[in-house]
């Protein structure tokens, strides 16, 4: 559709994170959803790749037999399984249904950035495989063969049906629903509850020394995830404003519900990958560790907390809390965010 040619300029006012095509998403000036370019800048300045990691160490752990056990190979194994496939389906969220229906030029730009990261997390979990020597195909096909892991991909595919249809679109009551029932499921879900019993068990690894490599690219992978979760959030919160009259009492209950459904599938996860627990973390513990953090989720997004526990693993929040725009790792990661990566 050719644009209309006027010297008529764009009012702010009109910016929509969804149904705001008059508003012009071409023009990233003036700016209504400053979060989205916030969180641009923040992703840029946090930039990193897989290859400026060094592995040698982990080659050495994998390859010695003496340094891991069975379970720990077996838990490190399908954790990258789960891994591997998850960053590709949240790109493919991001790329086919939330770019095409999110009208706010800033937004765009942010999910450009954000496309860009999972790119960068599938290609660490590669980097790791490869490094690793290990079989490709028995890593990247497990969201097929592993149960547990299968449940939790098939129940996030489930909501790209229908959004994913071309003659999708946005712009009544219904499917501003069904699309705001996206970005709740991908973002609180898949980016904020999903990751994160697998994130714990890395962890688990780099607090014994062992598999350092691979957990520093989860840990910046963690940092890139927290932001996609706020940005999330934020896309939610505005829409909620923006729309309030989407968000209904049977819309909550139904958001509540979907949780406490992630919730059950990441717990039953937790518990068959890791029967006999890794790490002094055991499938009770896991439990109360997702339940704790499905809490924080509803909670940033006005629903009522259903669980009310602890944190059973509290250097957990240190890990995922910590200043985002802070490299907090030691690392050996360029510092992009100083410009002072050049020397002449
Ligand atoms: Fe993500």
């Amino acid at each position: 559709m050719p644009i209309k040619k006027t010297s008529e300029r764009i009012d702010i006012n009109q910016r929509r994170i969804i149904n705001g095509a008059d508003a012009d998403v071409m023009q990233l000036y003036p700016m209504r959803h400053t979060f989205a370019w916030e969180a641009y800048n923040a992703g840029n300045a946090n930039h990193w790749l897989p290859t400026e990691i060094m592995m040698q160490n982990d080659i050495e752990q994998w390859r010695a037999d003496d340094v891991l056990s069975d379970d720990e190979r077996a838990a490190f194994k399908t954790v990258l399984g789960f891994f591997s496939t998850a960053d590709s389906i949240a790109a493919n969220n991001i790329v086919i249904a939330m770019y095409k229906h999110i009208t706010s030029p800033e937004c765009r730009m942010y999910l450009l950035r954000q496309g860009y990261e999972e790119a960068i997390h599938t290609h660490a979990y590669q980097y790791i495989v490869e490094s690793l020597g290990l079989d490709e195909g028995e890593i990247f096909n497990m969201y097929r063969e592993v149960d547990a892991i299968y449940d939790k991909a098939s129940f996030i595919l489930t909501f790209n049906e229908g959004i994913f249809d071309p003659s999708f679109k946005t712009g009544t009551f219904e499917a501003d629903q069904k699309f705001l029932e996206n970005i709740a499921v991908f973002s609180l879900i898949m980016e904020g509850i999903f990751f994160y019993s697998s994130f714990a068990v890395i962890f688990g690894f780099h607090r014994q020394n062992k598999m350092i490599g691979s957990a520093e690219q989860i840990q910046y992978i963690m940092r890139d995830e927290s932001q996609h979760l706020n940005f999330g959030i934020n896309l939610i919160n505005t829409i909620k404003d923006e729309q309030p009259e989407l968000w209904t009492e049977e819309f909550q209950a139904h958001l509540v519900g979907l949780i406490r459904e992630a919730v059950d599938l990441e717990a039953t996860f937790a518990a068959t990958v890791f029967p006999k627990g890794i790490f002094g973390m055991n499938a009770p513990s896991f439990r109360q560790y997702i339940e704790h953090i499905a809490d924080r989720r509803l909670a940033r997004v006005g629903l009522p907390k259903q669980y009310n526990v602890t944190n059973p693993f509290p250097w957990m929040s240190e890990a995922a809390d910590l200043n985002k725009e802070k490299n907090f790792f030691e690392t050996r990661v360029i510092e992009y965010q100083t410009g002072g990566a050049l020397d002449w």
